[in-house]
């Protein structure tokens, strides 16, 4: 049996353990996955303890990616460029990591039949998240990429990381719309989900043809509900993504992609 874990902290209503069982399931796999709640403080040793102990892989999840990015021996291309990782293993003594986010929205976005070549792209926030799905947004070949953030010098410091990428990047104050019209706005700060408004230029939206909001939640989520009543129509969240993350981690670790639909379906139906 391989043993899996998500590492946390909170943990406790993750979503990952119900995830990856029913993954492995459909592929017929007999695994455990575990959530295990560890603290910033103690995430070196309790980490190398897990990994020397039997677990196979381990996803990890706030506050502990970067922490996870710097444990690493071996760091994919992509969880370089992010700083942080989601996904880790051992392999011949060493632990490797990988950042899944990213490719799991753009898979996500692909799925719902949405395209980020030539767009007008918009991104909401510049914390964790933003800086994880950067890199694979912009290998899909955006036209433009506007970063909107609170802080603003943290947007600005993302765009002079990701300038060399050949998609033109700019940083804009939260209040600011971008010239001409947009293909999509991506929110990914965590207003809302922490009681806070998102003081955002509400005009932003109807200059756009979708959003999609990497939080979730059983109704529409706050963010969904400011583009939706300013009257954008897809209107898209991050449980999508949050599913696809899991299929590519689960086939980093078996070598078995599970496929998404069902299992989107069914933990949206159980939220
Ligand atoms: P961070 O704490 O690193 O960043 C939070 C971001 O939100 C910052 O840019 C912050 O701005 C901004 N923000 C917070 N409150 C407000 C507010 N009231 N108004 C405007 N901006 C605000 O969090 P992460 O980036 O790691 O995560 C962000 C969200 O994405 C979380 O809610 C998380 O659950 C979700 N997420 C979903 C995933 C999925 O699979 N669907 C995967 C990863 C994350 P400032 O810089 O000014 O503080």
């Amino acid at each position: 049996m391989k043993k899996f874990a998500v590492i946390g902290q909170p943990i406790k209503h993750s979503l990952s353990p119900r995830i990856h069982s029913e993954f492995a399931k459909e592929l017929g796999i007999d695994i455990s996955y575990e959530a295990i709640e560890i603290a910033p403080k103690d995430f070196n040793s309790a980490t190398k303890q897990l990994l020397e102990n039997g677990y196979d892989g381990l996803n990890v999840t706030l506050p502990l990616k970067e922490l996870a990015y710097s444990l690493a021996d071996e760091v994919s291309q992509i969880g370089r460029e992010s700083g942080a990782v989601n996904t880790l293993w051992k392999e011949k003594g060493k632990i490797f990591a990988d950042s899944t986010d990213g490719k799991g929205l753009v898979e996500d976005l692909l799925n719902n039949q949405i395209s980020l070549k030539d767009s007008n792209l918009v991104i909401l926030g510049a914390g964790g998240a933003a800086r994880s799905i950067l890199p694979s947004v912009l290998s899909l070949h955006p036209k433009r990429l506007t970063l909107l953030n609170r802080t603003f010098e943290k947007s600005r410091a993302l765009v002079d990381q990701f300038k060399a990428s050949g998609v033109q990047i700019q940083a804009l104050p939260m209040e600011e719309i971008p010239e001409g019209s947009l293909t999509g706005v991506i929110n990914t700060t965590s207003a809302g989900v922490i009681g806070e408004d998102l003081i955002l230029n509400q005009r932003i939206f109807q200059k756009a043809d979708w959003s999609y909001d990497l939080n979730y939640s059983k109704e529409t989520t706050y963010f969904n509900q400011l583009a939706k009543d300013a009257g954008i129509e897809v209107c898209l969240d991050g449980l999508g993504m949050l599913v696809g993350q899991a299929a590519i981690s689960f086939k980093i670790w078996t070598g078995k992609r599970p496929s998404t639909n069902r299992v989107l379906n069914l933990i949206k139906s159980s939220l």
